[in-house]
């Protein structure tokens, strides 16, 4: 087993570090981290403006870290789900979403998930890791389409709040100078609600913002997601309007209709009633169904309804197209449970 230790996902003051434990002049930091994060090399042994005795000593303690999806399933619509090998014989899984004016990748930031959301096939997997920085880059860099992603969103496997110092240090290198360059602008991180982590995300990254919503009524949203005991959507959306988020940053809301649950004009009133005020956008999900739920997706057409009635009291809505089901590709779909890598 190679228990080298991965310069992908270090920052340059990491990088620093790893250069003076080796006795290597300085500048060798920054041409590391040149050729991780934008010259995009797979191995250390590409890195070839470093002498030959530099690579070797990195190499012995080091590996860049990039790792290639293990398998690759293609949907009908062209939505494309990478698994990728991930530490302790784990996978996680990405969706790469190609659309006429935009190519995004969903990536995921945990192994599993603990918040227990009852909709939700992560959810039923539990938890099983976090991922390091150089784990969520990973996905961003090891896909075939790695060149035309315009957008990246953090909707895959895990809570991004749950694992806040990681996910920010990836933001961090996707939008440095120093690092990829990505505008913040064309990344949303989406999040159940979990406040002292949300609170630092909102001042510490420029990243969008995307809230679980799913019901605006307390009772019914505990029954679908538990963290609501903790955290009621109320306090969630009351610390959203303590900041000013500029004119540049979006927040939004997810919401994922189940049939005769969330879809009835009361819930109209409630979410208007919620974010009455707040400078925001919601987008309807179809709800694809996962083994032993009772829960049902609504109707096309019911959902396009509940849009209409949410743009006439002034909330800017909109029905997201499901993209990548036939391959459980779709929201909330995502499961690596049942597979476990042999050891190397
Ligand atoms: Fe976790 Fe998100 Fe699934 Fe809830 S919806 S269980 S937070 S991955």
């Amino acid at each position: 087993m190679d228990n080298r230790e991965a310069l992908l996902g270090k920052t340059p003051e990491e990088l620093r570090q790893v250069v003076e434990e080796l006795d290597l002049p300085g500048f060798t930091a920054s041409q590391i981290s040149n050729w991780l994060y934008q010259k995009k090399v797979a191995g250390i042994e590409e890195m070839t403006n470093l002498s030959k005795k530099a690579r070797a000593m990195l190499q012995d303690k080091y590996v860049v870290g990039r790792t290639t999806p293990s398998r690759v399933q293609t949907s009908v619509d062209g939505t494309k789900k990478y698994l990728f090998p991930a530490h302790r014989n784990l996978f996680i899984e990405s969706a790469y979403i190609p659309e006429e004016n935009r190519k995004t990748l969903c990536v995921s930031s945990q192994v599993g998930c603990k918040m227990g959301c009852l909709f939700c096939m992560t959810g039923k997997q539990g938890f099983q890791a976090q991922l390091s920085a150089g784990e969520i880059i990973n996905q961003v860099l090891s896909i075939e389409e790695s060149d035309q992603l315009s957008n990246l969103v953090y909707m895959g496997m895990g809570e991004p709040m749950d694992n806040l110092d990681q996910v920010l240090k990836s933001l961090q290198i996707l939008t440095s100078e120093w690092g990829m360059g990505w505008s913040p602008r064309r990344i949303n991180v989406s999040t159940i609600g979990v406040i002292p982590a949300m609170r630092r995300f909102i001042e510490e990254s420029e990243a969008h913002l995307a809230i679980s919503l799913h019901s605006p009524f307390d009772e019914e949203r505990r029954r679908l997601m538990p963290i609501q005991q903790v955290y009621s959507i109320e306090n969630v959306v009351e610390t959203l309007r303590e900041y000013d988020f500029g004119r540049q940053r979006r927040i939004s809301f997810e919401y994922i209709m189940f049939d005769g649950l969330n879809d009835t004009p009361n819930h109209v009133k409630g979410i208007t009633k919620l974010l009455n005020g707040l400078r925001c956008r919601i987008n309807l999900i179809k709800f694809h169904s996962i083994p032993d739920s009772p829960l049902k997706g609504t109707s096309p057409e019911r959902m396009q309804w509940f849009a209409d009635q949410l743009n006439k009291k002034g909330i800017v809505t909109t029905v997201r197209r499901s993209r990548g089901e036939d391959i459980y590709a779709a929201c909330g779909l995502l499961s690596t449970k049942t597979l476990v890598k042999k050891e190397d």
